[in-house]
């Protein structure tokens, strides 16, 4: 027994030549002679393989619904229809409550049977339009009310508005500002008491429209450039005042919504992506606290080749110029 283990013992010290452990830089010898005399091929895939371990390491899926979402108190907007509606399916799902807000009253009194039946913990409806300046203070007290306090406030309610050249409706423009940035606005301003006391999240549901100024979307981009400088002012202004209030900024490239098909069908080169896993994909971002969440993930890099090396005709060739005017109102007509 004594012998055996005194064996066992030995060879580390006839392999390395001392009882000692090996010092690093004898294992680095080894390393940079098998380098040298590796031929490139066998370098890149050595690379390759080291970067995949790296990546694989740091990449860790640390999402886990049922910890992190079940019993949430959720305040969602714009969730009658598309990425709303299913994120409010997923929500239900990870056993959150939430409280849904839209236009259409019907609508979400579906949405909410569905939620239910999706294992919802609880589930409220508020119809609000949010192009009244009263109405994001109502929604906000209704959900504080019900839910007893808010973990996650998700705006991602927009406007209807129109995918063409600009045409001169100042006032279509001002009043899509209204339901696109200042509701949202009032909405966080109001929710931010509540969610300071729980160490909760704003997530905002933007567009790479509003990091990348793209044809016939003028005023819709103009709102969404508006809530990147809010939204990142405010995130700056809460850490340096120590209050844990997350914002997630959304960035989403085109999705197969019924809205956004019917608008840009037959005036954009650009694959739309799914809507459930674009929700999916925001969810996460919140639940992570990340500062901005871009889906589809490539989507960073195309803003980032653009900050470096903007071109405009390269933007300019995925839309389809001779489409752009159907349906244009202009100044001075009926
Ligand atoms: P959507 O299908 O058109 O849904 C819009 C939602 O907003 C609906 O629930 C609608 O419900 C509600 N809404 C409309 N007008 C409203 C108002 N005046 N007051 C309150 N609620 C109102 O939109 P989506 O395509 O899912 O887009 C959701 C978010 O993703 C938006 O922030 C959008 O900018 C962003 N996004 C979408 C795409 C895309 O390709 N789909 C791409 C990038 C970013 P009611 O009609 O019942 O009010």
């Amino acid at each position: 027994m004594a012998a055996g283990s005194r064996g066992r013992g030995a060879a580390p010290a006839a392999i390395w030549g001392s009882a000692s452990p090996p010092r690093p830089e004898r294992l680095f010898v080894p390393f940079c002679t098998a380098w040298r005399t590796m031929k490139a091929f066998g370098k890149v895939l050595c690379a390759a393989g080291s970067l995949a371990v790296l990546l694989a390491f740091f990449w860790r899926d640390t999402f886990q619904p049922a910890e992190q979402l079940s019993g949430a108190r959720v305040l969602l907007t714009g969730a009658s229809a598309g990425i709303g509606e299913q994120m409010a399916y997923h929500y239900a799902t990870f056993g959150a409550e939430i409280v849904l807000t839209a236009r259409r009253e019907a609508v979400l009194q579906e949405v909410m049977e569905k939620c239910l039946t999706l294992g919802a913990k609880k589930v409220f409806s508020i119809p609000a339009d949010m192009s009244s300046p009263s109405e994001p203070d109502r929604v906000v007290q209704f959900a504080v009310q019900k839910l007893g306090g808010l973990d996650y406030l998700v705006l991602n309610h927009i406007g209807i508005s129109p995918f063409q050249m600009w045409a001169g409706d100042v006032e279509h423009t001002r009043w899509l500002m209204q339901v696109n940035f200042f509701s949202y606005v009032a909405l966080a301003t109001a929710a931010l008491p509540s969610l300071e006391k729980n160490h909760g999240s704003v997530v905002v549901v933007s567009s790479l429209t509003g990091k990348i100024p793209t044809p016939f979307t003028t005023s819709y981009s103009a709102t969404k450039f508006a809530l990147d400088g809010f939204f990142s002012s405010l995130r700056h202004e809460l850490m340096m005042q120590k209050r844990n209030v997350s914002i997630t900024l959304c960035i989403l490239g085109l999705i197969d919504t019924a809205t956004a098909l019917e608008k840009t069908r037959g005036k954009v080169f650009i694959t739309a992506f799914p809507a459930p896993e674009a929700a999916l994909a925001i969810i996460r971002g919140g639940a992570a606290r990340v500062p901005e969440l871009f889906y589809p993930w490539w989507l960073r890099h195309v803003h980032g080749l653009w900050v470096l090396l903007p071109s405009p005709r390269v933007l300019q060739s995925f839309y389809n110029h001779s489409a752009s005017d159907r349906g244009a109102w202009k100044p001075g007509s009926p």
